[in-house]
Parts: C-alpha cells; structure tokens; sequence
C-alpha cells in the first residue's frame, strides 16, 4: 500500500520532466510558457493598446528570425484606434491555419487566455518553419467584451483576406486559446458533431496517448470567424480556468505540461497533413 504513492509520483515527475524539457526533437512546453511570460510580461493588452502591438512584435521578429514570409494586417476597431494580426507563412499552397489571439482582458495579464496559445504557436512555429503550406498568426482584438463587436476582429480580417481558392486548400484550421490551466483538454467547434479539423485533432490526440474530448461551443474563440468565413476550424482549450478574464490570470499558473500536451496534438495533427 506504501508503494502506490511513490509510484504514482515517479509517473507524475516522469511526465512533468516529459513535457517541461527542451529535448531537440519534441515540443518544449518549457519554452512555450517562457514565450508566454514574454507576452504576460509586457502588462495588460487591450485591443488597440501598446502593448498589444509589443506582442505583435515580439511575434513578428521571432516568424522573422525562423524564416517565415511575415505580413502584418492592421484594422479598425469599432470604439477607435487599430488592432493587428501578425501572419507567418511557409512556401506553397496553405494547408494548415494556426491561430491564436494576443490580445486579453483589460484588468487581467491575459497569461492563460491566451498569452498560453501564443506561447505554444511560437514554439510549433520552430517544429513547422521546414514544412509547406503552413500559416501561422497571431492575431488582434479576439476579446468581444472589450472591443464591443460582433465578431472575432482579427480571425475575421484574416479569413477576409484568403480567396476562395487559398481557403478551399485548407485542410486544418484551428484556435489555440487558453492551454496552460484546467484539468480537461476539449477540442471544440460550432457543430453538433466535429469537422474535419476537430476530427484531425482527436485523431492525432488518440495517435500520441493524449485524452481529449470533444465539447460543442457557441462561438468563443477565433475558431468561430474562420469556420463562419468558410475554413471549417477548432479550438483545443483546457478546461476549466476559474481566473478567466480575472487579475488571478498570470503566468505562474500556467503549466508547461498541458502547453506541450496541447503543442503535441496540434504538432502531430499538422504533421499529417504538411510533414
Ligand atoms: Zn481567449
């Protein structure tokens, strides 16, 4: 009866050494969150705001450094100023859409939602520069609440601007939004049942050991502008954060194993589609 415990605990370090470390060849959940704090560093990120710019940047260099094509798409929000997507593209024809959004609740540092999803983008970025067909962004003005839209500002601007032939080439589009807290990872989407990318991220989940499951939502991530634009996408969140929108929102909470879990799925879901 004594054992169980330590067993259990040389599982849990096991795993936990699995998904902080840097080793060369996976996905560094490490580096995800310190990608994370570069961002939940800069202070709050409004849209519109300074220091969701700073992020853009920080975004943009690290795209330009691994050699992808960078452009940046700047728009207007509805209360005044103007918000920005950050797009890194590889050569050829795009076949995966990956986003996650930058910007966060005023109030808050914005590390889980969604500093995390940036974090685990710039680090997939790093395992996907060698590969064709992949866009990657990070995008503006997600945070309805504040900026008072209808809409996903900056999933919208980005399906806006792919023709209907560089959309009808995609063959997996998701939102990675809030990664680093909760105890259930969740692959979610509009329909009642899932789309092809829903579909390609609990295949490559059950391919690489992960349990995830699949949780219908109404709507609340970037995964929403771009399945309405015509690029039917996901969102893979963990669940549940009760520090969402909340100051409690920091960095210290984000877990580098549930950043390399969801790094993992998402990794390998790409993988089979442009590796
Ligand atoms: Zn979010």
């Amino acid at each position: 009866m004594r054992r169980l415990p330590l067993v259990v605990l040389l599982s849990c370090a096991l795993v936990l050494v699995a998904g902080a470390s840097s080793s060369s060849a996976g996905f560094s959940g490490a580096k995800a969150k310190a990608w994370a704090g570069k961002l939940a560093a800069l202070g709050q990120r409004p849209a519109g705001g300074r220091h969701e710019r700073q992020a853009g940047g920080i975004v943009r260099r690290r795209f330009e450094q691994l050699g992808y094509d960078v452009t940046v798409q700047r728009f207007p929000l509805p209360e005044g100023g103007r918000s920005l997507n950050v797009i890194g593209r590889t050569p050829g024809r795009i076949r995966v859409i990956v986003v996650a959004h930058m910007d966060g609740m005023p109030g808050t540092r914005a590390a889980n939602d969604n500093a995390s999803g940036v974090g685990v983008t710039l680090e997939l970025a790093r395992r996907l520069m060698t590969k064709r067909g992949v866009l990657l962004a990070a995008l503006g003005a997600e945070e309805r609440r504040h900026t008072g839209a209808g809409w996903h500002l900056g999933s919208r601007a980005l399906t806006r601007s792919l023709s209907p032939e560089q959309k009808a080439g995609v063959r997996l589009a998701l939102s990675i939004d809030m990664v680093g807290v909760g105890t259930t990872l969740n692959v979610r989407g509009l329909e009642a049942s899932p789309n092809r990318s829903a579909r390609r991220l609990l295949n490559a989940a059950s391919r690489v050991g992960i349990r995830a499951s699949y949780l219908r939502d109404t709507g609340q991530s970037d995964h929403d502008d771009l399945t309405r634009g015509g690029v039917p996408a996901a969102w893979i969140e963990w669940r549940w954060d009760p520090c969402w929108h909340q100051p409690c929102d920091q960095i210290h909470r984000l877990r580098p194993w549930k950043l390399w879990a969801a790094g993992k799925v998402v990794r390998n879901a790409a993988l089979r589609v442009v590796g």
